[in-house]
């Protein structure tokens, strides 16, 4: 016997060593490609689906891809090791790559004992398939090699193996063998599609880890699902007065973060299998939906593991913020506590290192810390609806403060009085009314004279110290409203 190369159908297909025919030109775009590197860009089970296909097309005078160099269509075809080539439609001679040689002597006396090998097998699955049937009274006009004529309209016949008709379907039984080349498959699925019929394929024996070319034929143009009829199911069928046949089908899992198969073997009622004629299959169980539902399944769980780490990493840098923010405003806030052993500037420097590399820090070679300090007391202050390290005791000092000494730090103020609710302690000791005379007055003036301005720098670092509360309120920082009025 011959060995058997079987391929994993989720495997990359492969080429044969040095292809005859090493380009192929796709004759609508003339675009020209490399044959090994096409083929390689396939799933085995897809190239046996393109080679259906590409076959089918041919026989439609309706080429796809062509010799490079001769422009005749070409097929795909396979080795006996399951490796691809493509194979002229028909030679003349006048191309240098020669693809359809002769068969020598030694092929063809093989082919022949190979099919009077066969011969024998294919009457023994016959005689069981109609045993099979003929246990179940659902199942109608059994008979063997009757004619089976095309309708009106149609041309040809066929004399299936076995024919029969339920209810509601007609059905015509063949019996693959190694013999039944693809041509003989698709023109049979052709012929028995436009009757509106079932084709089912019967094998003699199929084993997942040796599959000939044409069982894989078979299974792939069928969904991932082959039916086996032998002494066992035959007697299963007897018993149960029910057609049963074996099932071997595919089944994809998870593992990992990949799609593996899964090989299922099962005797199967008639009832369990469904007929789609359209497409010609006949199935236990669908592969493909199973397989797109799996890869959806991959795909969800990708993006949210993706989305999980996206969030990890926005927590990493939001608590990064936070510790840094309590440590400046701890910094300023405990500046008489001086118990530490280095200098405060350059304690203040190194913080401000730090608050650079996260976008806040004050710009120029030495940050003023009087700067950082004040931005610390004004949010404090703010907060605290009375002066926090001003020097002032009352709230209207420190508003005629910073209208005279620091106009720039006005607007802030001004913000964070409103997001934190302390805007009418403001007013608590204008017995006067000086103060309000003098806002009002400014009012106007705030968002337009640059001198009510704050440089970019000591903005940003209020901002970030104040978690925005000291910018105008915009509705999409909604968010970090409800972080400022939670930390007040
Ligand atoms: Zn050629």
């Amino acid at each position: 016997m011959v060995g058997n190369t079987t391929v994993d159908p989720l495997a990359w297909a492969s080429a044969v060593t040095k292809p005859e025919i090493d380009a192929v030109r796709n004759p609508r775009t003339g675009h020209v490609l490399n044959v090994r590197r096409l083929i390689r860009a396939f799933r085995y089970e897809r190239a046996i689906l393109l080679r259906q296909r590409l076959k089918a097309l041919v026989k439609r005078e309706d080429a796809r891809l062509v010799c490079a160099t001769c422009g005749v269509p070409v097929y795909l075809a396979c080795s006996t090791t399951k490796r691809f080539f493509f194979r002229h439609r028909h030679e003349d001679g006048s191309c240098p790559a020669v693809t359809r040689t002769q068969l020598s002597e030694a092929d063809i006396r093989a082919m022949k004992y190979r099919g009077a090998q066969e011969s024998g097998a294919h009457k023994r699955v016959k005689a069981l398939l109609l045993r099979s049937l003929s246990a179940d009274p659902r199942f109608k006009d059994v008979a063997s090699e009757r004619t089976w004529k095309a309708s009106e309209g149609l041309c040809g016949l066929r004399r299936p193996d076995v024919s029969a008709r339920t209810d509601t379907d007609r059905l015509a039984f063949e019996v693959q063998l190694s013999t039944t080349f693809m041509d003989v498959v698709l023109s049979r699925k052709e012929f028995y599609r436009a009757e509106g019929a079932a084709l089912v394929w019967v094998l003699p024996y199929f084993h997942p880890t040796y599959r000939r070319m044409t069982d894989d034929d078979i299974l792939f143009g069928n969904n991932s699902n082959v039916f086996v009829v032998d002494e066992r199911s035959a007697a299963a069928s007897e018993a149960a007065g029910s057609f049963i046949m074996t099932c071997w089908y595919r089944k994809p899992i998870i593992q990992g973060d990949e799609i593996v198969d899964e090989w299922v073997e099962r005797l199967v009622r008639w009832d369990e299998i469904t007929v789609e004629v359209d497409r010609e299959t006949i199935i236990v169980f669908d592969y493909a939906q199973e397989v797109a539902r799996l890869r959806e399944e991959l795909r969800a769980a990708h993006l949210e593991r993706i989305a999980a780490a996206q969030a990890a990493a926005r927590q990493v840098l939001e608590d990064r913020a936070n510790d840094l923010r309590e440590q400046v405003l701890r910094f300023v806030l405990d500046a008489t506590r001086d118990d530490h052993d280095m200098p405060r500037n350059q304690e203040w420097a190194l913080l401000n290192d730090r608050l650079r590399s996260m976008g806040y820090g004050l710009d120029g070679e030495y940050p003023d810390l009087l700067t950082a300090t004040r931005i610390v007391h004004l949010i404090e202050s703010a907060r605290a609806g009375k002066p926090v390290g001003f020097g002032y005791s009352s709230f209207t000092e420190l508003g005629h403060h910073l209208i005279h000494q620091h106009p720039e730090l006005l607007l802030a103020f001004g913000h964070m009085l409103r997001r934190f609710g302390t805007k009418e302690a403001l007013y608590r000791d204008d017995r006067t009314g000086k103060l309000r005379a003098k806002l009002d007055a400014i009012r106007s003036e705030l968002t337009q004279n640059p001198k009510y301005r704050m440089a970019k720098d000591e903005e940003r670092l209020c901002a970030f110290l104040s978690m925005g509360a000291s910018r105008k309120a915009r509705p999409d920082n909604d968010n970090r409203d409800q972080q400022g009025r939670a930390a007040a």
